[in-house]
């Protein structure tokens, strides 16, 4: 089976992965811009089971931490270097706002409470996205995926292949024209030089986050969550008005650290709730988007299932909540 995928972040590289599992696929993926160009490129790299403000256990997360897990590994070994710090991550839930996390100690044994507000998620790991994609897209290469830097703006350039994979993250919109209930929205991150003074062992998640960069002496400071924007650029200033309130209720100090840059892209959500939108829109087209702010928790899930919906050609293989939003309008 000839297999075009366009997009190469997160969501295109794992389904490339898991379907050159199948000696039947021949997979050729399509980007405008290269591997990890945009949202995936650009990702601070938290990836833990309990994300969202609530702290509640996310949808499939013993599925999604298992099948991303499975992939770091396969980076890992592509590269021959780790491209994520496995040691936790440290989440601060004042005491006004319940007590989800002791409830997940006790239930699930994977956080520890250590004091003030401070819970340590121990399968929490922050994931160095650039190695990552690098190590990911090695392999999947050596297994003989072939890439095209080629912004796709209709599908008849892909006549030839037998299926057609939409994977482009907030490029699908545009591409499928097609009115499903998914939001925009932008984040910015600020990557940032920590003083000599202070250090950071763990990624800190409160209402924002600091996130551990592989370059030491540097973390990631984010990030924005901005509906209705109108401007794709990052904006230091801005970002700094929405980041600085929040994360000074955890770490104050976060203000005196020099900024070195700052990032933009856009996630696309689903409206209303957070789990992804995976459906097939045709004779031969499928789509996997709204991967939201969980892109490393669902990739690899979602990758390794829609491989197998497609080589089975069975989308009910899929879970059924993955392809209920409304659709109005598709255009292929
Ligand atoms: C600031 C920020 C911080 C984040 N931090 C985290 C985090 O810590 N943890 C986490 O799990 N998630 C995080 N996310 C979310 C995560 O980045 C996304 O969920 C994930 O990257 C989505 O992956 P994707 O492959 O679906 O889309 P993308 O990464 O956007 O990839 C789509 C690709 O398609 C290409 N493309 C688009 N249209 C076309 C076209 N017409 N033709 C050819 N190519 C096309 C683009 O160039 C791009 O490379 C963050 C997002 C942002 C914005």
């Amino acid at each position: 089976m000839r297999v075009a995928i366009i997009g190469a972040g997160f969501s295109g590289l794992a389904l490339s992965y898991h379907l050159l599992q199948y000696p039947s696929c021949n997979v050729t993926i399509f980007d405008g811009k290269g591997i990890g160009a945009e949202s995936s490129g650009i990702a601070s790299g938290l990836l833990h089971p309990y994300p969202g403000e609530k702290g509640r256990r996310s949808w499939k997360s013993f599925e999604g931490m298992q099948a991303t897990k499975e992939l770091l590994a396969v980076s890992e070994k592509a590269l021959g270097r780790p491209v994520a710090d496995t040691g936790g991550i440290l989440r601060f839930i004042p005491s006004s706002e319940g007590n989800t996390f002791l409830e997940h100690e006790k239930v699930y044994k994977d956080v520890s409470p250590i004091g003030n507000g401070w819970f340590l998620l121990k399968s929490g790991m922050t994931v160095y996205t650039s190695l990552y994609l690098e190590g990911l897209w090695k392999a999947v290469s050596s297994l003989g995926a072939k890439l095209h830097t080629l912004f796709i703006d209709h599908f008849n350039a892909l006549d030839e292949y037998d299926c057609i994979i939409v994977a482009a993250g907030a490029g699908t919109l545009g591409l499928l024209q097609m009115e499903v209930e998914l939001q925009q929205i932008k984040g910015q991150i600020l990557t940032c030089k920590i003083p000599e003074e202070h250090s950071l062992t763990n990624s800190l998640i409160g209402k924002g986050y600091i996130a551990t960069m592989p370059e030491p002496g540097y973390c990631h400071v984010g990030a924005t969550y901005e509906r209705g924007f109108t401007s794709l650029s990052p904006n230091i200033q801005t970002a700094k008005e929405l980041l600085y309130p929040k994360l000074s209720l955890f770490y104050p100090k976060v203000v005196d650290f020099p900024i070195e840059d700052c990032k933009a892209a856009v996630r696309v959500a689903r409206k209303g709730h957070y789990i992804p939108f995976v459906k097939k829109m045709g004779e031969k087209h499928w789509v996997i988007t709204a991967l939201g702010s969980r892109g490393l928790l669902y990739h690899g899930y979602l990758g390794k299932i829609l491989a197998s919906a497609i080589v089975e050609e069975k989308e009910a293989m899929l879970p059924e909540e993955l392809g209920s939003a409304v659709i109005k309008n598709v255009v292929l």
